[in-house]
């Protein structure tokens, strides 16, 4: 290609960091890579072109690229964020209100699930959620992110008397009815990560909140074998997974889902999870964001001995979610992983996913959230903007305020003229 025709493509993207890094290399459609990466990748490189994501046989082959293209794979992930969410960075200013720490899983990565009776195991009741949700309210969070463990009463007795005691019939219709609450009673919008989900439960929630979640986190069911991570886990079958996400995009509701990596899975399997996103997202249209969240290890918990995945690892996952998926909204949680958050914008983030000033992040709680403001500077750094956003994203926003409703009238009430969080007055 003709040097002028070259720098003229480049142009697209917007960011003189990235003109200046591109112009070390040789730019095939949307993605810059140094002459000994083509070399390698003639065949793949040559599917590449702006705007159009990339297949499985290039992302398999970026994922595992040499530390010395590393450079280059982020260029060109960063061109894509900046091609299709130019300039802007956002967070969800939210309160966490884990409704149960009782869950029926035992993952081996986790620190937040307690049987009956183990020190720190609690259902909050209602006054508790309601006394979160209006401390955020003062400190200007517009999310009340809903975690719980999955279905504690199918294993637990003290759970179904905890939930008879509540007046429920289960912990799904307590969480309905804590959404309904924060809904009715303060300016928070829910958006609840309940589990797996059934149609029935899709629609009920959906009706108290304008979006909610579900990791994927793998596609590969060798996990649940016996010593692997999701061994005794049954709520993490990776098809019953798939099925609760492809039920939410029949009905239309703004779901945000993603990976979990470093739990055992595999680089292909990285890119095979990503691919059941896209897939699912090419189908429905309804995946509003998809996290890539690192395993952090912990003393207490069963991987205690495993090794967590490198920075390289956690950049190169990042980037291929942006080129697998260049216009959904990619979200890493900085405070897993700090300190080298600004490269995550390097590699074509847009989101920082949730952020609060009140409560702890209650699935990592040795790992603090940044400070808001803190966050915004090192976001402005590189070169964006920081800017509130609601836990449903501005493109779905419309189609969750069509049905009339509370529902509608609170997002609405809390939405701005782009889509973001309202400003203050
Ligand atoms: S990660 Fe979720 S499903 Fe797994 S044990 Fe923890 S709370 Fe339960």
């Amino acid at each position: 290609m003709h040097r002028r025709q070259r720098r003229s493509k480049l142009r697209l993207y917007g960011s003189n960091r990235i003109h200046y890094h591109a112009r070390r290399c040789i730019i095939r459609g949307n993605v810059a890579l140094s002459p000994s990466t083509l070399s390698r990748r003639e065949n793949c490189a040559t599917e590449l072109h702006p705007g159009v994501p990339i297949s499985r046989e290039v992302a398999l082959q970026l994922i595992r690229c040499a530390d010395g293209d590393l450079p280059d794979l982020l260029a060109a992930a960063r061109a894509a964020k900046e091609r299709f969410k130019p300039g802007v960075v956002t967070y969800s200013r939210k309160v966490f209100i884990p409704l149960t720490n009782l869950c029926r899983d035992y993952c081996g990565y986790c620190t937040f699930r307690r049987d009956p009776g183990d020190p720190g195991a609690h259902t909050m009741t209602p006054d508790e959620v309601l006394q979160v949700a209006r401390a955020g309210e003062k400190l200007g969070c517009t999310e009340a992110l809903f975690s719980l463990g999955d279905k504690p009463e199918l294993l637990f007795p003290e759970m179904r008397e905890t939930l008879r005691h509540l007046g429920y019939k289960s912990t799904l219709h307590y969480l309905e009815a804590m959404c309904e609450l924060v809904l009715r009673e303060t300016s928070l919008l829910p958006h609840p990560n309940p589990g797996l989900l059934s149609a029935e439960w899709v629609a009920r929630l959906a009706a108290v909140s304008p979006s909610m979640g579900l990791m994927l986190e793998t596609t590969n069911s060798d996990l649940l074998a016996q010593g692997r991570s999701h061994d005794n886990a049954p709520d993490k079958v990776p098809a019953k997974r798939v099925r609760t996400i492809e039920e939410a995009g029949k009905q239309r509701v703004p779901f945000t889902t993603g990976l979990l990596i470093g739990i055992g899975e595999s680089l292909q399997d990285r890119v095979d999870a990503l691919l059941a996103i896209r897939d699912l997202h090419e189908r429905y249209g309804h995946i509003q964001e998809v996290i890539v969240q690192n395993f952090r290890v912990k003393p207490t918990i069963p991987m205690a001995n495993s090794p967590e995945p490198s920075q390289g690892e956690m950049l190169r996952t990042v980037a291929v979610a942006r080129l697998l998926l260049p216009k959904v909204n990619i979200q890493a949680p900085p405070n897993l992983s700090a300190p080298y958050y600004e490269e995550l914008i390097d590699a074509g983030i847009n989101d920082w996913g949730g952020i609060s000033p009140l409560t702890p992040d209650f699935i990592n709680p040795e790992k603090p959230w940044p400070h808001i403001e803190q966050l915004r500077r090192r976001t402005e750094a590189k070169g964006s903007v920081l800017r509130q956003r609601l836990p449903v994203y501005p493109e779905f926003v419309s189609g969750v305020i069509a049905h009339p409703g509370l529902l509608s009238e609170k997002l609405r009430a809390a939405t701005g003229d782009d889509g973001l969080a309202r400003r203050a007055a």
